[in-house]
């Protein structure tokens, strides 16, 4: 058997190691392997490595995606898609892990439908994977964004500050949330949950009147409105606030233990599925152990949000 592997969409720490993953364990059945370039782009151009177990030597640790990763318009409609098929049979590949997100997923179903069985692994910092518990890269985003807030406290604390920090997530407040709680906000706006910036002034203005001095207030990347919250707060409660976007700097830097795992076990689980000539289907997590499920049914599901943990912040935070 062949197998092509790529990484598409936004990157995400970890992804090497699930491409290492994939590598090796194929090497391990007795696969050929090759690479394919900066996603689907990849392998319209015949963009593609041969693969061997060097390949993938040192970047288990690495940040980033040595494949590179990129979007691909010509791969939305058919006309790309089964371009792409006839790439994977002049290559003479049997089936294509594709670790991304859901636009990734749903080219790897167009692709399977065609007749190449594609696998995805859920990769992205944002946790916002229906279909699973956990995505590559999720860990060491909010460990970073938690290591920079901390910094930020340290400064906010000096000059009796409040800092309006935005976090990373897309529409999703995974990060946020559990940032958050990790840093001892002492609010966090989600598009998840109703907020309301008087009753945060409020609880502020009453801690202040206690002595408190200095606030966090953590804010998800799809409200949209970092500086108008820091402004308000500030005319509200007569605090000094300041915004800061943490941006890209959470995509980034060497994976975390749990990433690395993750990774290592998703990787492992695709091409066992592509060997038994398995496709169309999306690995994850539930409960800590790996499954997979169809991709289709995978886009259709919802994920629940962590109201549990939000309502703990609430209590927790003053
Ligand atoms: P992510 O995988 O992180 O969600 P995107 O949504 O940008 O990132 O999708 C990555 C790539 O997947 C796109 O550039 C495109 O090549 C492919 N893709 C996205 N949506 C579709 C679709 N509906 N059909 C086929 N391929 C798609």
């Amino acid at each position: 058997m062949k197998i092509g592997v790529l990484t598409s969409g936004g990157d995400a720490p970890g992804m090497n190691a699930a491409v290492r993953a994939v590598c090796r364990s194929a090497l391990y059945k007795g696969m050929e392997v090759v690479g394919i370039m900066r996603g689907y782009n990849g392998l319209l151009n015949g963009e593609v490595i041969e693969m061997n177990a060097k390949t993938v030597s040192g970047i288990i640790q690495r940040g980033g995606t040595c494949l590179y990763t990129a979007r691909c318009n010509e791969f939305r409609n058919m006309d790309g898609v089964l371009k792409g098929k006839k790439k994977c049979e002049e290559m003479g590949l049997d089936g294509i892990v594709v670790i991304g997100g859901d636009g990734s997923f749903r080219g790897a179903a167009d692709l399977s439908k065609a007749g190449i069985p594609c696998i995805g692994i859920p990769g992205t910092i944002d946790n916002d994977i229906a279909c699973t518990d956990y995505t590559i890269g999720y860990d060491t985003a909010m460990n970073t964004a938690m290591e920079m807030v901390d910094k930020i406290k340290d400064t906010a604390q000096s000059h009796d500050r409040c800092s309006v920090v935005e976090v990373m997530g897309r529409k999703a407040g995974y990060i946020a949330i559990n940032v958050a709680a990790a840093v001892g906000a002492e609010a966090c706006i989600t598009l998840e949950k109703d907020y309301d910036l008087d009753e945060i002034a409020r609880r502020m203005i009453e801690s202040k009147a206690q002595g408190k001095t200095h606030f966090i207030i953590i804010v998800a990347e799809g409200i949209g409105k970092t500086d108008y919250i820091t402004k308000t707060l500030q005319d509200l409660t007569g605090v000094e606030s300041r915004a800061t976007v943490l941006g890209h700097v959470q995509r980034g830097g060497s994976p975390t233990l749990r990433d690395r795992v993750a990774a290592t076990r998703l990787g492992y689980h695709a091409v066992e599925l592509l060997e038994q000539g398995i496709g169309n289907r999306v690995c994850g997590f539930r409960k800590g152990e790996v499954y997979d499920v169809d991709i289709q049914e995978a886009l259709s599901m919802k994920k629940p949000f962590e109201d549990e943990l939000y309502d703990i912040l609430y209590k927790t935070a003053f």
